[in-house]
């Protein structure tokens, strides 16, 4: 088979492309395969604060293109490409994408997740018309508008306080009557003229024919509805772990993350998971970034035993 590596790296975010600079370094002939942009959802981060290295912060974007950079001098082939499939097959792993299929000796998966639809009427329908899921994308088409932002956890204040660069008024609703998110987030968020709360409040409906004009919500204590007037509503209500492509190669935990070892590696020999996918993740750039250069070490030292 032509598209033979010995390593292959599923998904290009922290964790990936810190694989494949681990990796390419140790002269492992390595594939990284990536849909999108590189940097996964890092690269949707207008500023990161929690990277070492970058005392001022760093965009997302160029962190996930300089990690790009360092991985490819090395040697770190990459194709743009979706995986649908992972089956063990002649004697290593097949990697089946939409450019062919590739066979590896290691593979290390780190596809990540990806942000969980809220799942009421009128989302699906206004997605890309005022719902969205990237401040850092759509934030600047609601200048001076009044946007509303739906979640308590770290993504929703860190972009609702985003957005508040753009919009007039930034809304945040979220079920509870408290964030769950960071303290130094949240000392922000209150800090913030722009950023008001709803609390105890859930989506019942996005509103609007062409794009977004309001929501409809309800108050959970009270079970009063009631509709807000909004151009914009950023859904941030937690993430799911990307695993369509694993099928049933491999068990997932209960939130349907991949178990793995303090290696990285998964039930199945020469096969690692590394980054959010992973079980037990601390959910953020720098410990994926550590997990996908404990996987590359590991697949080293996995095929030097081969
Ligand atoms: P998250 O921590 O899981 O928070 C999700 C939020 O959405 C929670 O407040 C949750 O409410 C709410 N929620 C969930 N389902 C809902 C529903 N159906 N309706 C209404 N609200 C709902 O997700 P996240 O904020 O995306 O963060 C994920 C991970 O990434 C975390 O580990 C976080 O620390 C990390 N992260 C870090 C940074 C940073 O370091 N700057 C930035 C972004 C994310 P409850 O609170 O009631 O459960």
């Amino acid at each position: 088979m032509g598209n033979t590596y010995e390593v292959i790296i599923v998904g290009g975010g922290p964790a990936g492309l810190t694989a494949g600079l681990y990796a390419s370094r140790a002269r492992l002939r390595t594939l990284l395969i990536e849909k999108g942009i590189f940097g996964g959802q890092i690269a949707n981060a207008a500023h990161v604060e929690n990277y070492p290295g970058f005392p001022d912060g760093i965009s997302g974007l160029e962190l996930g293109e300089l990690m790009h950079r360092q991985a490819t001098e090395y040697g770190l082939e990459t194709v743009a490409a979706e995986v649908y499939g992972i089956a063990l097959a002649m004697g290593g792993t097949v990697i089946e994408t939409t450019e062919g299929d590739y066979l590896a000796n290691a593979v290390i998966i780190a596809t990540g997740a990806e942000f969980n639809r809220l799942g009421v009427p009128g989302e699906e329908r206004l997605t890309g018309k005022g719902v969205s899921y990237c401040a850092t994308c759509d934030g600047p088409f609601f200048k001076d508008r009044v946007v509303a932002v739906v979640g308590g956890g770290d993504s929703a204040v860190e972009e609702g306080i985003l957005l508040t660069r753009f919009a007039s008024e930034v809304i945040l609703i979220h079920r509870r009557d408290q964030l769950r998110a960071s303290r130094l987030l949240q000392e922000r968020a209150f800090a913030n003229k722009k950023m008001a709360f709803l609390w105890d409040t859930v989506v019942e409906e996005i509103l609007g024919d062409e794009r977004v004009t309001g929501l409809r919500v309800r108050h959970v204590k009270t079970g009063e509805s009631s509709t807000l007037d909004a151009a914009a509503a950023f859904i941030y209500v937690g993430q799911r772990p990307n695993t369509d492509c694993i099928g049933k190669l491999l068990s997932l935990d209960e939130e349907g993350r991949i178990p793995t070892d303090g290696r990285m590696e998964t039930e199945i020999k020469g096969i690692f998971a590394a980054g959010d996918i992973r079980k037990n993740s601390s959910r953020q750039a720098i410990t994926a970034a550590g997990d996908g250069a404990t996987a590359a070490i590991s697949a080293e030292k996995f095929l030097i035993q081969q």
